[in-house]
Parts: structure tokens; sequence; C-alpha cells
């Protein structure tokens, strides 16, 4: 199938296994389109990183809930990645490679440059307090 339309939204707690669940749901989901393999990669690899913030940095390892919503228009694929975590205080200063706030962690402060290179389009919301929302966009 070269062109559809889909909607998934997914809802999980804020665990390590988590992490590999996700990104294994998003390239099932993109699947129908027979995307290249780099594309499924490339998809795998920005969930990935979006998670793992989420569940280390949004719920700081203390529990919560994930959700991923996954949105196909054509060959477009939106994945939104939202926790009601701690959120970001700088938002820009946080998307800068290189920067993190757990080097002590052996953190590269590479996730949101990865996703930003991985995926065509990459959007961060975020509240101090309430949480963080990535959205990020890919044409396969
Ligand atoms: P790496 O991803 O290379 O392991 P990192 O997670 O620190 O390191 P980024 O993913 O680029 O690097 O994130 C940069 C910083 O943004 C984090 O150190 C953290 O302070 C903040 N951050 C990212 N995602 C979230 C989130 N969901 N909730 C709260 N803070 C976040
Ligand atoms: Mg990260």
């Amino acid at each position: 199938m070269n062109s559809i339309n889909n909607y998934m939204k997914t809802e999980f707690l804020s665990m390590d296994i988590n992490e590999s669940l996700a990104r294994g749901v998003a390239a099932f989901f993109i699947l129908p389109l027979d995307p290249s393999i780099e594309d499924v990669a490339d998809v795998k690899t920005a969930v990935s990183e979006a998670v793992t913030n989420a569940v280390i940095h949004g719920y700081r390892g203390c529990g919560g809930r994930i959700v991923m919503e996954l949105t196909l228009e054509g060959r477009e694929l939106t994945v939104s990645v939202r926790d009601e975590g701690v959120g970001i205080e700088d938002v820009e200063k946080a998307r800068t490679p290189m920067f993190t706030t757990q080097p002590e962690a052996e953190r590269s402060g590479m996730g949101f440059t990865i996703m930003e290179s991985f995926m065509d389009e990459l959007k961060v919301e975020s509240s101090p307090g309430r949480g963080t929302t990535v959205t990020m966009k890919k044409r396969l």
C-alpha cells in the first residue's frame, strides 16, 4: 500500500521495558507503507529517544503514564510522545547538542539532536511541573 490514513493511541507505564515496546509498535504501525529499512530504523530510534527521555527525565524513574500517538496521513507519519512529568525549564537549551542535566549518568545530551536528524520535524512543548510533549513528523 502506498498511501494510507490511520491513527493509533497507546498509553503505557513509564518503565525501561516499555521503550522497546513503543519502538516496536511504531515500526509495525508504518509497515503497511512498505517503508525502507532505513526509515523504519530512523523512526524506531527517534521513538526510543523520546520515550527514554520521558522515563528518565520526565518521571525520573518514578513511574507515571506515557501516551504515544501515531498518525499516518498518506505517507506522512506524525508521532507524539507525552508525559506528565517534571517538564523542561528551557526547551531551547535542552535541544542544544550535548546539553544534558544528567552528565553524571553518562548521558551524552544527544537525544533531541538524534530525533531532529532522523525525523523531518521536531516540536518540543513543555511546561515545568506539568509535563512534556514531543511531536515528530517524517515523510516515508
Ligand atoms: P541522551 O539522550 O544523549 O542520553 P539526554 O537525555 O540528557 O542524553 P536529550 O535527550 O537531548 O539528552 O535531552 C536533553 C535534556 O532535556 C535532558 O538532559 C533533560 O534535562 C531534558 N529533557 C528531555 N526530555 C525531557 C522530558 N521528557 N522531561 C523532562 N526533561 C526532559
Ligand atoms: Mg535523551
